[in-house]
Order: structure tokens, then sequence, then C-alpha cells
């Protein structure tokens, strides 16, 4: 009774935040998990009211209420269309870590993120013995999309997964530091953990682009992950030496722009290490904020920064017909959707179709893949649907993790549309030129 009454005092944090929710109900016409279940507790609203339940202490079942708020996507739709400016996700994601410090992250848990993913180097290392070995455990059974599937019956289950990449950037590219060129723009890159580990490719875009551009880039060695994987999941332990060890690295170089070709990095790092990282200095609060405010989105970066533009070249032929995914942490956390069209167009080998609802979550939402994979696909399923409504043989978006579950969805209907992200689409111009 007593420990209750102590996590009813650890949740007044967000107890100002809560009230401001009237509870009219219009984020449910917005939720995607909602759309799929219909249950109250799926949609902010329901979840918002469970949490203030347990503020007033009307019910003692944290863990109860630690499970509804996991079966959200923080897709960020329910925050960009409440008519009462509710910060969802900061309260989400500030209870799960609430309920966390009170009911202890589970040893499996624990042992990732303690053990791995706060440890650079190691994670590394980890990975590269992962792919190495996974050709024992998975085979490939989508050329055209890279997907693989489990050899065996596994926790994986149906997935067709983008396997890891035999060299992960950062073998390729360990570190870089070039000088501003004609642009007078020096960038500092952060890779992200789903580029460096799956798609190095789309770093080799990047890195195509910003030479092409004559931009300098500064690469450290080691980053780490931006930290998010932990901080959805309650770990701020984790999230905070994550910020902290990327803050030390990154602060070895002078640049005028980070950028990021994630968009759930490039929302993270703006938005959540300046609000939730705990326990730094004053030193570092300021530093955090200054890379908060630089970061940009590669697009972003090259439509106001470098002034790309939509081609003017007419090509003859037949074009490759491409649509757009807007990844919800891009559109709905910050407001990028015009950008990266912008630099698709700028490629004359492609023909831009929009599809419907280009801007609807595509159900990945990182570990909610993981535990929800019933849940995920089936909102997955409905963006494939509308990809291959669009006519589309190039699906882009501006999000890696976007892409893996786009590629499942793809390859498991055994469609031929290829996913890549909107820097590789213009990078491949560049070849041309
Ligand atoms: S979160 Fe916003 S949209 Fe949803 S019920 Fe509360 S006030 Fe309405
Ligand atoms: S963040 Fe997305 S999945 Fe979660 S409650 Fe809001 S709309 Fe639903």
């Amino acid at each position: 009774m007593q420990d209750m009454k102590k996590l009813a005092q650890l949740l007044k944090q967000i107890e100002d935040q809560l009230v401001v929710c009237m509870r009219c109900g219009m984020c449910q016409s917005v939720c995607p998990v909602f759309a799929e279940t219909g249950k109250e507790s799926d949609v902010a609203r329901g979840k918002l009211a469970l949490l203030d339940g347990l503020l007033q202490e009307m019910f003692k079942d944290p863990d109860g209420v630690q499970e509804r708020l996991l079966r959200c996507l923080l897709c960020g739709s329910c925050a960009a269309n409440c008519p009462s400016g509710v910060k969802v996700l900061d309260i989400f994601i500030k209870a799960r870590a609430i309920i966390t410090s009170y009911s202890g992250l589970s040893p499996v848990k624990k042992v990732i993120f303690r053990k791995m993913l706060a440890r650079p180097q190691l994670f590394d290392r980890l990975m590269e013995w992962g792919s190495k070995l996974q050709g024992i455990f998975i085979k490939p059974v989508d050329e055209l999309l890279g997907t693989s599937c489990a050899r065996f019956v596994s926790p994986l289950g149906d997935r067709h997964f983008s396997s890891l990449a035999p060299q992960p950037f950062h073998r390729l590219v360990p570190h870089l530091n070039t000088p501003a060129g004609a642009s007078g723009i020096k960038v500092g890159f952060f890779v992200g953990c789903v580029i460096d580990k799956v798609f190095p490719r789309i770093g080799q875009a990047l890195l195509h682009a910003m030479k092409h551009n004559e931009v300098g880039v500064f690469i450290p060695k080691d980053a780490g992950c931006c930290g998010i994987p932990a901080l959805s999941s309650g770990d701020t332990d984790t999230f905070n030496k994550l910020v902290r060890y990327n803050l030390k690295v990154f602060n070895a170089e002078k640049f005028d722009v980070l950028v990021t070709a994630c968009a759930t990095c490039t929302s993270t790092i703006k938005k959540l290490w300046p609000t939730l990282a705990e326990d730094l200095s004053s030193q570092e609060l300021d530093r955090v904020k200054n890379l908060a405010g630089k970061t940009m989105d590669i697009s972003q970066f090259m439509v106001e920064k470098l002034g790309i533009r939509e081609s003017a070249v007419t090509e003859n032929g037949a074009k490759t017909v491409v649509t757009y995914h807007d990844p919800c942490h891009l559109k709905k956390s910050l407001g990028i959707a015009t950008q990266p069209r912008t630099l698709i167009k700028a490629n004359p080998a492609y023909e831009f179709m929009e599809m419907k609802e280009a801007d609807q979550c595509c159900g990945c939402g990182g570990s909610f893949n993981l535990q929800h994979y019933d849940l995920s696909s089936a909102i997955g399923k409905h963006k494939r649907d509308n990809i291959v409504d669009s006519g589309c043989s190039v699906v882009a978006t501006s999000c890696p993790a976007c892409m893996l579950q786009i590629s499942d969805m793809l390859s498991q209907a055994g469609d031929r549309v290829k996913v890549k992200h909107a820097v590789e689409i213009y990078s491949e111009s560049l070849d041309k030129k």
C-alpha cells in the first residue's frame, strides 16, 4: 500500500500534463492501434485515463497500466490531432520511465539495453558476429527486397526481415573528417544503428551527396545509438548514458549542422535529448541543447541549406514510378514532408506518384513490432495496400525503421516494389552527371 503511494507520488510529475486532456475522444479517429482493436485502452484518451487512475490510487495495477502503455507505436498521430495540445508522447515516455523505475526493467531488456546497447563498441562487435552467423538461422527469401526469413521455427515468426549487412557502415567508413568545400558548410553525420548495421548503402548515398555538393563531413569513431529503444522501454539509465556518450564523441570536432538520415534519430536528438536526458551538468545540458538545435533531417538540410530543387530536366523514355511514405517521426513530430519529396523529384529518372494516406503510420514502432507483431503487421498491411495501389515500382521514405517494416509487408505479399531512402534516389541522379 505504502509502495502504491510512492508510485502515485512519482506520477505527480505528469499530473499537470494529464489534466489537459478534456476526454473529447478526437484521438480515436487517428490512432492506428485503435483502428485495429477498437479498445479504449489502446487509444490516447484511455491510456491517459488509466494513468490518472493510477495517480489517484483508484486501482493498484502498475504492470497492467504499463502493458497498455506499451501497446502504442509512439507515432504521435494523437498528439498532432489533439485540439487541447496534450503532449501525449512526453506523457507516455515519462510514464513508462516512472513505472519502470517502480516495477523494474525485465531481465531480458536489462541485458539488451544495459549490457549491450549502452556499450557501443561491444554492441558493434556483437552485431558483427550476428552478421557472420545469421546464415545458420535465416535464409534469403526475396532478392529484390533483400529480405530473409527464419530457417527453423523461431520467435521471429513469419517475418521477412532485412538481414544484417555483411559489412556495417562503421567498417566501410570508420571515421571521417573532411573540410567544408565550396558550400562553406561542414556537417556532423549521426549514422544511427539501423543504417550502420542493416542499410550501410544509405550512409554511402549520403556521403556521395555531400561530396557532390562539396560539404565537409565529420563522422566520429564509435558513435552510439540515439537511445530511443531504451527510453521507450522506460530505461532512462541507458538513455542518459548514450546521450552523454554521443555528446562526447561529437564534441571532438566543430561542425555547422548535425545531419541524420533516420527520422527517429532526428526526432529523438531534437526533441527528447534536451527534455528527457537527466543528471547532466549545466555545461552538458547547454551542449545537448546546442546539438539538438543544429540537428536536421538530411532532406531538410539539402533543400533548405544546399538549395536542392526539383529537376527541370525532361528525360526521354520510361521513368520509374516512385511513391513516398511519410515517417511519423518526420512529419508528425517535426513537420517535415515537402523536403524529402523535393529531394526525390530532383532525380529526373523518376516519376512521382502520391499514395493514398501517405502519412499513415506503417505500424513499425520499434519494439512495438517485436512485442505486438500481429497488430504491427495488420497496420503495415494497409500501408502495403496503399503503396501497391499507387502503381509504383519504388517506395521511398526517410526512416530506415519504416524501411524494415515496409520491406517485410511487401516481401510477404510477394510484391515487386523496391524500398529506398529518399537520399539514395537523389544520389543515383549524381551517378549520371
Ligand atoms: S488526448 Fe487530446 S484528442 Fe485525445 S481525448 Fe484527450 S484532449 Fe481529446
Ligand atoms: S502515439 Fe499513435 S499508437 Fe500511440 S496512442 Fe497515439 S495515435 Fe495511438
